[in-house]
């Protein structure tokens, strides 16, 4: 096992694993849920991780992490309609729920 990506926003850490997820590299979050806990211990070491299962990917996900870091966010972040989350524009489903960007968007449409 190996840390491949660590941040403070919680919400880069998700989209970091959603793209792991969908380049099938084997992948979990550490202290995902630290941050509402924090109590004494100091911001970086409750900084969110994506971890390697297995360290043989490194080689993908690195390259995959620098082509995620290239790409320029230029979407606004939007809030979430079914569970009130707040997730990055770039991001087409709510980290919380799985819940759809474009909800909203339909919305508006058919009225
Ligand atoms: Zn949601």
């Amino acid at each position: 096992m190996m840390k491949i990506y660590w941040h403070n926003d919680r919400f880069r850490i998700y989209q970091i694993k959603q793209l792991l997820d969908d380049n099938q590299v084997p992948n979990f979050i550490k202290n995902e849920f630290a941050i509402g806990a924090i109590g004494e211990l100091s911001p970086l070491e409750v900084m969110p991780e994506v971890w390697l299962t297995d360290e043989s990917w490194q080689g993908k996900a690195t390259q995959l992490i620098e082509q995620f870091n290239q790409q320029p966010s230029n979407t606004s972040n939007w809030v979430c309609e079914q569970c009130h989350e707040e997730n990055e524009g770039n991001f087409s489903l709510c980290w919380n729920c799985g819940n759809s960007a474009n909800a909203d968007e339909n919305a508006i449409q058919k009225t």
